[in-house]
């Protein structure tokens, strides 16, 4: 990477201000999935270790502009202590003068949690007054938000125009390790596998990867649009009319391009989308109108994990199935332990996705792949080939 990182940079002493992503889901005031908590403690411990004073900020929900308790970053800062196993101050807001008070009282190895960034309309308009008066907060600036990094917003982007340098935090860095590596430079077989329930998602990964990868395995949803574009009988399957063309577009390209694109020859369909209905497998070509079909079938999830094992190089955007529903989630778990079983024997696995991410943890493989990326929108919009706005404004090499 030619951005400069956490260990180019002397933290001792210093107010070291860090963006990170904690955008946790909360109950009743408790934080119920602190995974992005968690890939957030390197980065932390680094700098307490170092002797900086850390100061951290983050958005929670959307909070409009306006200060609301229910976006307090309060529990994550609990929960943040919890697991440093040291006090976390709680910031009363994320600018001003009782902030900056705050901060000059901090000594080395402190840890602080600003509040909620989106309490202000600026935040999410990059304003740059806004940037600035958080900027005035630190000596050196963190980025440790992946997830927020597709986002030019003050404390992504704008800030980094008041503090140098700006420096990328381990998870930054480990995220886009695993992914720049596989689309810059994968080990072959490279496979691609795309799902979910929409095509227009996820138009431009598909683009981007052609002529990148070598075989596209297409599940889910979005594999209806594309058996339209054949003249297939769908049934009441989710499908998006305005995207046949393009379907048949990407299908004739596919068989110009190296690129190979593989759509299910059968899929599991019901009469609804629903827990306890009975599921029938159809081959693509026997779909009948009252069918929906909510899952590859067993056949597909044979040839596509086959695939899968083979490679050394897996992206995989989007569950094959409605995978929230368990009779609809075995074509999703297929795939997840075929990535499983390519990692085992050294293949480079990469999840990108908020639901892709959920289903490979709901089958308890998330340590089983190289990499679940904590950022869903980020994941995508780097798979589609986008310059990120909050990696591009840290500080070169
Ligand atoms: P990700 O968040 O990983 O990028 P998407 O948001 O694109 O994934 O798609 C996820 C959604 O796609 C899931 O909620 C899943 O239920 C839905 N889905 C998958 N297959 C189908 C299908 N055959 N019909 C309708 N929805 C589907
Ligand atoms: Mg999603």
């Amino acid at each position: 990477m030619n951005k400069l990182t956490l260990d180019d940079v002397d933290l001792s002493g210093k107010r070291v201000l860090v963006r990170v992503d904690f955008n946790v889901p909360l109950d009743e005031g408790k934080v119920t999935d602190d995974t992005r908590i968690r890939e957030s403690l390197p980065t932390i411990k680094k700098i307490i270790a170092a002797g900086g004073k850390c100061i951290l900020m983050s958005h929670l929900g959307r909070p409009k502009g306006k200060r609301a308790i229910e976006f307090s970053l309060n529990p994550a800062a609990q929960r943040l202590s919890e697991l440093l196993k040291q006090p976390v101050i709680m910031a009363p807001d994320c600018i001003g003068d009782e902030v900056e008070r705050v901060v000059k009282k901090m000594t080395p190895g402190q840890v602080m949690m600003l509040e909620n960034v989106r309490f202000y309309a600026e935040e999410e308009k990059n304003d740059p007054d806004f940037a600035a008066k958080l900027a005035r907060l630190g000596d050196i600036y963190v980025n440790d938000a992946f997830g927020s990094a597709h986002r030019a917003h003050a404390s992504t982007e704008g800030v980094t125009q008041c503090i140098k340098p700006a420096v990328a935090g381990y998870l930054m860095q480990k995220e886009l390790r695993y992914l720049g590596q596989a689309l810059k430079n994968p080990a072959r077989p490279f496979v691609a596998v795309l799902g979910g329930s929409k095509i227009s998602g996820k138009i431009d990964v598909i683009e981007n990867l052609f002529g990148k990868v070598d075989t596209i395995l297409i599940g889910g949803g979005m594999a209806y649009t594309f058996f339209k574009a054949q003249g297939l009988e769908i049934g009441e399957s989710i499908v998006e009319m305005d995207k046949v063309d393009l379907a048949h577009d990407l299908l004739k390209r596919a068989d110009e391009n190296k690129t190979k694109l593989l759509l299910p020859s059968d899929s599991r369909v019901a009469a609804e989308l629903k827990s306890d209905v009975a599921t029938e497998i159809r081959k693509n070509d026997a779909l009948r109108e009252t069918d929906t079909a909510g899952d590859i079938g067993p056949e597909t999830e044979k040839l596509y994990a086959d695939v899968i094992r083979k490679a050394k190089t897996v992206v995989w955007n989007g569950p094959m199935g409605v995978f929230e529903i368990d009779e609809f989630a075995s074509g999703t778990k297929a795939v997840a332990l075929a990535l499983a079983e390519a990692t085992k024997a050294g293949a480079v696995t990469v999840v990108g996705g908020g639901d892709s991410a959920a289903a490979v943890k709901k089958f308890g493989l998330e340590n089983k792949v190289s990499h679940v990326s904590t950022g869903g929108g980020a994941s995508l919009e780097f798979l589609e080939g986008k310059v990120l706005p909050g990696v591009a404004a840290l500080t070169d090499k």
